[in-house]
C-alpha cells in the first residue's frame, strides 16, 4: 500500500501539490507566514546540517536522505549528542547495510530504518553496525543504541515507552517557553506566536497539567495570558500607505478559541469568556462575502488573492467550539461559511484550496481533515457533506504527510478528524504516522519537520521555519488525542 512517499518520489497524481503548479505563490504564502519563509536549520542547535531539510532519523541522533543506487541513506547531519555522534557515524556517509543487510527495495527507506531502529532500541544493550561507505570506502560503524523498552501494537496508547517519550518532549515544549508566556514562533510576527502558543498551550492540556493542577499548570496559564492579550494583534502594516496586505490576523484569531475553549472547559473564567465574545465576533466581522475567510482583513493579499479553504476550516472549528460553550455566532455566518466549504469541493468529498479556477474541487486529505473537524465541532455531523468527506479522507489519508505548505498541520487536522471519526479511522491514520513520528522524534525530545516533495522544489518548508514549538506541540497534540482530554 503506497501510505507514504519515499523523499522526492511523487505518489499522488492529482490534488495534493495541484495548487503549486497553479499557484506556486500562494503556495508559499498560504499559512500564516509568507513573510520571509526559508529554511531554517531544523534540528536541535548543535546540529551540523549542510542539507537543512532532511529528515530525522528518530533515536539515532542522525539526519539523512534516502537514496535509490545502492538503497539507504546518505547522512545529512550528525547531532552532538546521540548514539550516531558516540557511534562515529559522520556526514556523508552512506548507510547502504545494517549489520550486512540491505535496505528493502520496495519500501520507504526512512521507514524501514527507523522501525529497525525502534526494535533494536527495545532490547537492552543493542548495538548493531551501520555498514557505510565513506569516501568510496566501506566501513563498519558500530553504534550502541539506548534501551527504551518494546512498543506495543495500540501505540501510543497504553505503551509505556511511547507515554516516556511524550512525557520527554513535554518537557522539551514546556522548556521553549518564553518569560512572556510565548512560544517561539520564526514566522508569522505576533499572529505567528499566537497560533504556535495556542498549539502548545493544548499540548499541555492535552498532557492531563490543567490550569490549576499538574506540572504544566504554569505554563499553561502563561500561554493563556499571551493568547488572551495578543490575538487578533494587527502586527502587519499592510494596509497602512498602500503597502501590500499582509495581514494574518485571521489565524490568530482562529488559533486562540480552540486553545481558551479547552482552558475554560478546566476552569471557567469570565475575564476569558468575555474576550472570546470579542474574538467571535471579529471572525464575524472578517468574514468575506462569499462565506469564506482571507488570512486577515482588508481585501486582497499581497499575492492578490483573498479566501482560502484552510483558513475557514480553522474560523468555522473557533466558531463551533466557542458555541459549545454558549458563545454563539450569528446563524447566518456559520451557513454562509459551510456553503463556502462546500463550493470548495467537487461535490465527492474532497476540499480544494478554493473556490478559484484549478483549486475547487482539487482535494486533500489534511484540507478535508480540517473540514471535517470543523462541521464536527459546529454539530454538523449529519450534513450531506460530512459522510463525502469522512469517506474520501479515510480513502486518501496516507497522503496527510505530504500537504500543502504545512504537512504538519496538515497531520494535526487529519489526527483530530480520524480521533473524532471512531476507532477504525485513528488505526488506519496511525499506521502511516506512527513511523512518521518515531522518525521525526529526537533524542532531545523535540519533534523535526520533515521534508516533501514540495518542501524541495520550494526550497522552503514552512514547517521547519516555525520552528520546533510548532512542531513539537503538533505531535504532541496528535500524540495525546486518545487521552480525550481536550475539547474535541
Ligand atoms: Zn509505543
Amino acid at each position: 500500500m503506497p501510505l507514504i512517499i519515499t523523499a522526492g518520489k511523487r505518489t499522488s497524481k492529482r490534488g495534493v501539490y495541484s495548487c503549486v503548479s497553479v499557484h506556486r505563490l500562494s503556495a508559499i504564502a498560504a499559512l500564516v507566514l509568507a513573510l520571509g519563509s526559508h529554511i531554517a536549520s531544523g534540528g536541535p542547535d548543535d546540529a551540523v546540517t549542510r542539507d537543512p531539510d532532511a529528515f530525522n532519523l528518530g533515536v539515532l541522533g542522525a539526519e539523512g536522505n534516502p537514496t535509490k543506487e545502492p538503497s539507504g541513506i546518505k547522512i545529512a547531519a550528525v547531532h552532538k549528542e546521540g548514539p550516531a555522534a558516540a557511534g562515529g557515524l559522520q556526514e556523508g556517509d552512506h548507510i547502504i547495510a545494517v549489520g550486512g543487510a540491505t535496505f528493502p527495495k520496495n519500501k520507504d527507506a526512512i521507514h524501514a530504518f527507523v522501525e529497525f531502529l525502534e526494535k533494536a532500541s527495545s532490547r537492552k544493550g543493542a548495538t548493531l553496525t551501520l555498514n557505510v561507505l565513506r569516501a568510496g570506502k566501506h566501513e563498519a560503524v558500530k553504534i550502541t543504541l539506548p534501551f527504551l523498552g518494546p512498543h506495543v501494537s495500540s501505540c501510543p496508547s497504553r505503551c509505556v515507552r511511547c507515554e516516556k517519550m511524550i512525557d520527554g518532549s513535554l518537557a522539551f515544549l514546556a522548556n521553549l517557553q518564553k518569560e512572556n508566556g510565548a512560544f517561539e514562533s520564526k514566522l508569522g510576527g505576533t499572529s505567528g506566536a499566537v497560533v504556535v502558543t495556542s498549539l502548545c498551550g493544548l499540548a499541555l492540556l492535552a498532557s492531563g497539567s490543567t490550569p490549576e493542577d499538574g506540572p504544566y499548570a504554569e505554563h499553561i496559564r502563561k500561554a493563556m495570558s499571551f493568547v488572551t492579550e495578543n490575538a487578533g494583534k494587527d502586527d502587519k502594516k499592510g494596509r497602512e500607505a498602500g503597502e501590500p496586505n499582509w495581514n494574518q490576523t485571521n489565524w490568530s484569531l482562529g488559533y486562540a478559541p480552540i486553545f481558551l475553549v479547552s482552558y475554560l472547559k478546566k476552569k471557567d473564567d469570565p475575564a476569558i469568556r468575555k474576550r472570546l465574545e470579542e474574538i467571535s465576533a471579529k471572525i464575524v466581522e472578517n468574514q468575506e462575502r462569499s462565506g469564506g475567510w482571507a488570512h486577515g482583513p482588508g481585501g486582497p493579499n499581497a499575492l492578490n488573492y483573498l479566501e482560502l479553504e484552510v483558513m475557514s476550516n480553522v474560523c468555522l472549528t473557533a466558531l463551533g467550539l466557542m458555541n459549545q460553550i454558549g458563545i454563539k455566532p450569528p446563524g447566518e455566518a456559520v451557513e454562509r461559511a459551510i456553503r463556502y466549504v462546500e463550493e470548495c469541493s467537487d461535490g465527492g468529498g474532497g476540499v480544494g484550496y478554493s473556490t478559484r479556477d484549478g483549486q475547487k474541487g482539487m482535494g486533500d486529505p489534511g484540507r478535508t481533515a480540517g473540514a471535517i473537524v470543523a462541521l464536527w465541532t459546529l454539530g454538523r455531523q449529519r450534513h450531506p457533506l460530512f459522510g463525502k468527506m469522512a469517506a474520501y479522507y479515510t480513502m486518501r489519508i496516507g497522503d496527510l504527510v505530504n500537504g500543502h505548505v504545512s504537512p504538519v498541520m496538515h497531520c494535526t487536522s487529519g489526527g483530530i478528524a480520524a480521533h473524532l471519526l471512531g476507532p477504525k479511522v485513528w488505526a488506519k491514520f496511525m499506521q502511516p504516522f506512527r513511523l512518521e513520528f518515531m522518525a521525526a522524534r529526537r533524542p532531545d525530545g523535540g519533534f523535526s519537520a520533515r521534508p516533501t516533495e514540495e518542501t524541495r522544489q520550494l526550497r522552503s518548508n514552512t514547517d521547519r521555519s516555525l520552528g520546533d514549538a510548532w512542531t513539537t506541540a503538533s505531535y504532541l497534540l496528535i500524540l495525546q488525542l486518545p487521552k480525550g482530554r481536550l475539547a474535541f
